[in-house]
């Protein structure tokens, strides 16, 4: 058995197995380290007593973030020993990050959800009581049932996670969709305005094609530490890909306000005023077009709009795109020419493009910048893998729900491309267009993820007759809940994921290590019990997990059995470059990209007929020293939002070891700006914005720009969950919304710091 059979077959024996990849030191490291503390006090003793017996490892897929990296399951007595990355898996060739690490700590926390839990005094108290799974479903029936009678079912509102929790992206998806509510408060946090523009563009979200590019443009992401190369691709190791390319030759360039760890690897990086990227790409256009740099052929043959884009552009000459930046002129014109001149060259896609009230048409520009030097779908390029989203080829498609509410999503008037989201929140505070009496959170854990965690507590106490919380531990919005009832971990749990990657897209089986802990049940069993006291179960095609992943996966031709023998397959063969010669993008399989003209749109189509502009024009961000230089006097600094790769989202600021590698948030200072208001490094200083305030410590870091601090963001305080002191949703809110993406910003916001 070649080591590649054994990683994907079911079990195999440990030692065999590290002696065939050679971690033998390390793996007996980490898992001294987690039978140390597995074995802590009683646990110990009988362990010691205990027949010794046949330790087995079960590859399955970790569920620490997005990634779901493959990883080798150490399990003795049924119980979770050690994990470690699984070398066979193309995701991460065997590389796991400190979440993973820390798996068994999060299967085993004492402060796990064990059972459903009643609310037994007022919201917010922390008083509950222990009832039965049977109690808590008809107890939820029988909420969900009255709100459905008294106000209609679009009353109720979900919020699910993002795939984090990858059943996520498919439990508790059919049951509003039966129950009959469009309305989804969660998603619109991120990536939804990158896609919406990407998609408009050029009819797919780009990966990059690392193995064969010459230079990577990193543009607001920080990939090396967080872990996320591409936005899905597997790329045969989680850091790696950057790094072999940057040994290839391949030049690493990095625009971003932060001197990120990225950054320290890059071999230019330039700083850039937080909100500006839009005007910064327009100016990149000015010099490839006006220089006759981009791809004539290419834009001649594949593009619509160009003639508009070359107007447009004209507005943005580099000098004065250096005064809104902070770029210099020259620094400008180098660095088009050099993105336009080598070939190919890519473009890493970032969430930082989103996170302002004008990131829908920045993705917008830089999704022209990617079009017009020809390098789309080509080698090296901004490419559509083979399971990307946007290849209509393949894999997982047939998602739920499989009904489809007629009904529009609340703020489909407003945010025609983009609905649903912060207009959620609006219809539970204002009971405008109607009220929102009803909410189902899986995971997500708005209170601390999404924007202004007091106002959202305040509106939940107020204005909700219910609400759910589905997770694996308490949080700050577990707190507000009626009921709250205990998931599984992804080591519990069955589930699937899909990645594209150049080597063809590729689906892994997630599989149950342990049985579930005390009382926890996975989400879609949950979903399936309570559907069947609603009386909706005829609307469910399936009446299982296993079923509903089958259903799922039906396009990919693989089955959950199949899977089992085989964890990790590939469901297509290699990338096909430039597609959109070949009919290969488009659902009627003729040339051209998927879009409604069947070009890449550089004038967009969908949105003019959404009433939006076509073209990517820059528009200042709603707060900024230019756009609001009042309020920039009592609020000087640029705030910025942090996300760090030993945690995710808000998950897991209770986990010990993750704890011991960040103990706290911090606020991210200059040494300029610091010495300016007589702070010191470790000092604890209050920062503070027109909507509120919190309490961090400062670390003084010529990392940060002057002018900016970078605040850690999704903490909560597992220690005091009713305390939001370190929560910076605190000093943003739902108002500043990107008016296209109908997205509420996370970057960009005026703020002051002082010595608390
Ligand atoms: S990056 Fe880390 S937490 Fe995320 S899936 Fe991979 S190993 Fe797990």
């Amino acid at each position: 058995m070649n080591a590649r059979e054994s990683s994907v077959g079911w079990s195999l024996s440990r030692r065999t197995f590290l002696k065939a990849t050679g971690a033998l030191g390390a793996a007996l490291a980490l898992r001294e380290s987690c039978e140390g503390v597995l074995r802590s006090g009683p646990a110990r003793a009988a362990a010691a007593q205990a027949q010794p017996e046949k330790e087995t490892v079960v590859p399955t897929i970790c569920g620490g973030c997005h990634q779901n990296c493959g990883m080798l399951v150490h399990v003795r007595g049924g119980r979770v020993v050690s994990v470690e990355g699984n070398p066979d898996h193309p995701m991460n060739s065997g590389d796991l990050c400190p979440k993973a690490q820390a798996a068994s700590q999060i299967l085993y926390a004492p402060d796990r959800l064990k059972y459903p839990l009643l609310r037994a005094g007022k919201r917010g108290e922390g008083k509950w009581k222990r009832i039965s799974w049977d109690e808590a479903l008809d107890f939820m029936a029988n909420k969900l049932k009255e709100v459905r009678d008294k106000y209609g079912p679009m009353a109720l509102a979900m919020s699910t996670a993002a795939p984090v929790m990858q059943c996520s992206r498919t439990t508790f998806v059919q049951f509003p969709a039966v129950y009959g509510t469009p309305n989804r408060m969660s998603g619109n946090n991120c990536y939804v305005n990158r896609m919406l523009a990407l998609v408009a563009t050029f009819g797919y979200r780009a990966e990059d094609d690392y193995d064969q590019t010459r230079l990577i443009l990193l543009w607001g992401g920080n990939p090396l530490a967080s872990m996320r190369a591409g936005s899905y691709a597997a790329y045969d190791g989680l850091q790696r890909p950057i790094l072999d390319a940057i040994e290839r030759g391949a030049k690493l360039i990095v625009i971003d306000p932060i001197y990120t760890d990225t950054a320290a690897k890059a071999q230019q990086w330039i700083p850039i005023r937080p909100g500006t990227d839009g005007a910064l790409a327009l100016a990149m256009l000015h010099v490839i077009i006006n220089e006759g740099l981009y791809d004539r052929g290419f834009v001649q043959d594949w593009t619509v709009g160009f003639t508009e884009l070359t107007e447009l552009v004209q507005d943005y000459p580099p000098e004065k795109v250096a005064r809104i930046t902070s770029v210099p002129a020259e620094t400008i014109r180098s660095l088009a020419r050099e993105y336009a001149i080598t070939k190919p060259a890519l473009i890493h896609e970032a969430n930082a493009w989103a996170f302002h009230t004008n990131g829908t048409q920045t993705c917008r520009a830089i999704a022209c910048l990617m079009a017009v030097t020809g390098n789309l779908d080509a080698p090296g390029g901004p490419v559509c893998f083979p399971g990307s989203a946007g290849d209509r080829l393949t894999v997982v498609e047939d998602l739920p729900p499989t009904v489809q509410v007629a009904a529009k999503p609340l703020g489909a008037d407003k945010y025609r491309l983009m609905p649903n989201g912060p207009s959620v929140f609006d219809a539970m505070s204002s009971g405008k267009p109607y009220p929102i009496k009803a909410l189902i959170v899986f995971h997500s854990d708005p209170i601390v993820v999404l924007q202004d965690g007091n106002r959202q507590r305040d509106v939940f106490a107020k204005n909700l007759d219910f609400l759910a919380v589905i997770d694996i531990f308490h949080t700050p919005t577990t707190q507000m809940a009626d009921i709250v009832l205990p998931d599984t971990t992804f080591l519990e749990r069955l589930d699937y994921r899909h990645h594209p990657s150049a080597r063809g897209a590729i689906v892994a089986l997630r599989q149950p290590v342990v049985k579930p802990m005390y009382e926890s049940l996975p989400g879609y069993d949950i979903e399936l019990k309570l559907a069947a006291r609603m009386g909706f179960l005829d609307k469910y095609p399936w009446k299982s997990g296993e079923e509903m992943l089958n259903h799922i996966l039906k396009p990919s031709k693989v089955t959950v059995q199949d899977l089992r023998k085989k964890p990790v397959q590939f469901i297509t063969g290699p990338m096909v470059y430039k597609k959109y010669e070949k009919g290969l993008l488009r659902p009627d399989k003729k040339p051209g990209f998927a879009t409604p003209s069947g070009k890449v749109e550089l004038s967009s189509s969908v949105f003019q007929k959404a009433g939006y502009d076509p073209l990517p024009r820059y528009i200042e961000p709603a707060e900024s020293p230019v756009s609001t230089p009042e309020l920039a006097k009592r609020y000087p600094l640029i705030g910025m939002s942090r996300r760090s790769a030993t945690f995710v989202h808000s998950k897991y600021r209770n986990i010990p070891w993750l704890r011991e590698i960040e103990s706290e948030p911090f606020i991210r200072v200059n040494p300029e700006d610091a010495a300016k208001r007589g702070i010191a490094d470790g000092n604890l200083v209050i920062a503070e914005t027109k909507r509120g305030q919190i309490r961090m410590r400062a670390k003084v870091t010529s990392t940060v720009t002057p002018g900016v601090v970078l605040i850690d963001g999704c903490w909560w305080k597992p220690e005091n969950l009713s305390d939001l002191s370190w929560t910076l949703n605190a000093l943003i809110d739902m108002e500043a919304r990107d008016p296209i993406g109908n997205l509420a910003t996370l970057s960009s916001f005026l703020c002051e710091i002082k010595k608390a």
